[in-house]
């Protein structure tokens, strides 16, 4: 049996194009960005300006079912897709998330996509890439400099040391540092506090950077940021600290979104990685809009399930960005199906039809309620080389049966050749579905009101129960004039409801609010279920272990 490449090995055997080709290829001009290296752009925020009167390329998001941890496939789709699109004569844009470095050097898998279906140079994105990451992370840590100072400089805000919500970050997985006291050492270093670090992708400025249209959003966002309480509880903010103007800077470059391309060329945009629990999940409204307007069809991914990043995608992004999606992918696989229909992780491999049956339950919800959205969609099976042909053949069967368009996609294996059969449903859906797209809930209901929607209608759960200080906090967010923003549901993403073992389609259960925080500057409010992970921490073989580079710079490990 031959070996399977591993995704750095496929990635160094690619020929890749000089970037100014892939510009060259979407009409950008040279005022319109700057090279990062040879193979590696930003694309100015302001060519948007440029290109507002093109029309609208067709939206495609990809979401997925209920995952396993190891993923099912929704990035590897989401390039595939866009290769095949382009194959099949649709100029197409893909616009993805950039990956965190946390866990990449924790959890085998890198998010540049796998096998043929990947974004190029793999070994850049997925470590430093442009420097956006570590330019929020700067960005955040000179806010809790801030906030650190002005208290030791006499507190004229009258901070509550206590009541400080605004966490430094590192872009690691390191949890010896989720809790900490800073300012020891007597009067010179500080006043004393407990503080803590979050992963960078977790900062409130990350998802900010994602949802802002421009500089100016940007800065009038950052400046809304909840930081702290004063004595009187009342929110202490980021304009009252004076500071939105500097962190904008500090942010200057990583606005612009960062182009590069797939193994087979198709111009892709990597951009913004906001954490899909504390935050929505998806790569920047800018990137998104510019490939819109640069492409006639953009694929793009939502962070986790269809419960969670394809509904906030939906209910948050499109609002922030004025986008208009124009279908859905639904990723499935046989090994996530047979999980929902009670296998073991470690019983996955092998064939049983039964199990695979039971499972269908939880795709069933997921096509419901792209349906309550009124979204055209598709189905995608990602082809595993160790699924059975009679597991395919079930699915794609039951697809039919019940009038779900599928396609079975190979791009993992074959590249965009693989996806053909997939970019010819999407197209078929795009033009010849329903659309009739709405939100699932409108801003204008209580926090509450549109938390119990979600439970209801996306979940499929039978209520909501909220902690006494949950509804404490929903009082003062409504108070506060926070009750029309939209929800950000922090919640498990194995499971609909919010017990990560109640796999497959659970009925009659209640979603269990812990708490809400107030992402004001990001403009929403997140709901808390369960433990929330904010600073996840490394495992005990991390696969920082097989990493390595050789005295050519040649680069090993990564994934
Ligand atoms: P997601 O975006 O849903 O988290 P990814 O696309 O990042 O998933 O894939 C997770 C991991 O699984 C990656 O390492 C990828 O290479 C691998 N993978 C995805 N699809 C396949 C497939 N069909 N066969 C084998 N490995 C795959």
């Amino acid at each position: 049996e031959q070996r399977v490449k591993s995704d750095i090995e496929i990635a160094q055997e690619a020929t890749l194009k000089p970037i100014q080709e892939i510009a060259d290829q979407l009409g950008l001009t040279e005022d319109d960005w700057e090279p990062y290296g040879r193979y590696k752009a930003k694309v100015s925020a302001h060519t948007l300006k440029r290109l507002q009167n093109n029309p609208d390329g067709k939206v495609v998001l990809v979401t997925s079912i209920n995952p396993t941890p190891a993923g099912e496939g929704k990035s590897t789709v989401t390039v595939g897709l866009g290769q095949a699109l382009n194959r099949i004569g649709k100029k197409t844009v893909i616009a993805l998330r950039e990956p965190s470095l946390g866990p990449s050097m924790g959890m085998k898998g890198g998010a540049a996509g796998g096998g043929y279906s990947q974004v190029v140079p793999m070994e850049d994105i997925n470590l430093h890439f442009t420097g956006d990451i570590h330019a929020i992370t700067t960005a955040n840590n000179a806010l809790s400099a801030m906030i650190d100072n002005h208290i030791h400089q006499g507190n004229a805000l009258d901070i509550d040391q206590r009541r400080i919500v605004w966490k430094r970050v590192l872009d690691m997985n390191d949890r010896a540092l989720r809790n900490i006291v800073v300012g020891l050492g007597g009067p010179a270093n500080g006043v004393p506090r407990e503080d803590s670090f979050d992963i960078t992708v977790a900062s409130e400025i990350m998802a900010i950077l994602c949802l802002s249209t421009d500089i100016d959003d940007l800065k009038s966002r950052l400046s809304k940021m909840v930081i702290a309480y004063n004595h009187s509880k009342e929110p202490i903010t980021v304009s009252d600290l004076g500071v939105q103007g500097a962190l904008a800077l500090l942010l200057k470059d990583a606005i612009h979104p960062n182009l590069v391309q797939t193994l087979e060329n198709t111009p892709a945009f990597v951009h913004g990685g906001p954490f899909a629990n504390i935050a929505h999940g998806c790569n920047s409204v800018i990137a998104t809009k510019m490939a819109s307007k640069l492409g006639d069809y953009v694929v793009t991914e939502a962070g986790f399930g269809a419960d969670l990043g394809a509904e906030k995608f939906l209910d948050i992004k499109t609002r922030a960005g004025g986008i208009d999606p124009s279908a859905v992918v639904i990723v499935v696989t046989v090994r996530a199906l047979k999980m929902h229909g009670g296998l073991a992780k470690d019983e996955l491999k092998n064939e049983d039809l039964e199990a695979l049956k039971r499972g269908m339950v939880n795709v069933e919800k997921h096509i419901e309620t792209i349906k309550t959205f009124g979204l055209p969609y598709v189905v995608a099976i990602n082809h595993f080389v160790h699924d059975t042909d009679a597991e395919v053949q079930y699915v794609q069967d039951w697809c039919n049966k019940n009038d779900h368009p599928v396609a079975v996609a190979k791009v993992w294996a074959d590249g965009g050749a693989g996806g053909e059969a997939l970019a010819k449903e999407v197209v078929e859906a795009i033009e010849n579905g329903k659309k009739d797209f709405k939100h699932i809930y409108d801003l204008d209901t209580t926090i509450e009101e549109k938390i119990q929607t979600i439970v209801k209608k996306v979940y499929g759960g039978s209520g909501v129960e909220f902690s006494s200080k949950a509804l404490k906090q929903l009082r003062e967010f409504k108070e506060q004039g926070w009750g029309n923003l939209p929800v950000c549901m922090a919640k498990t993403q194995y499971s609909l409801s919010d017990d990560p073992k109640k796999t497959g389609r659970p009925s009659d259960f209640t979603i269990h609010v812990r708490e809400l925080k107030a992402s004001i500057g990001a403009g929403f409010i997140v709901a808390i279920t369960g433990t929330v992970m904010t600073m996840p921490g490394l495992p005990k073989k991390p696969a920082a272990l097989n990493m390595d580079v050789d005295n050519d710079g040649l680069v090993s490990g990564l994934f």
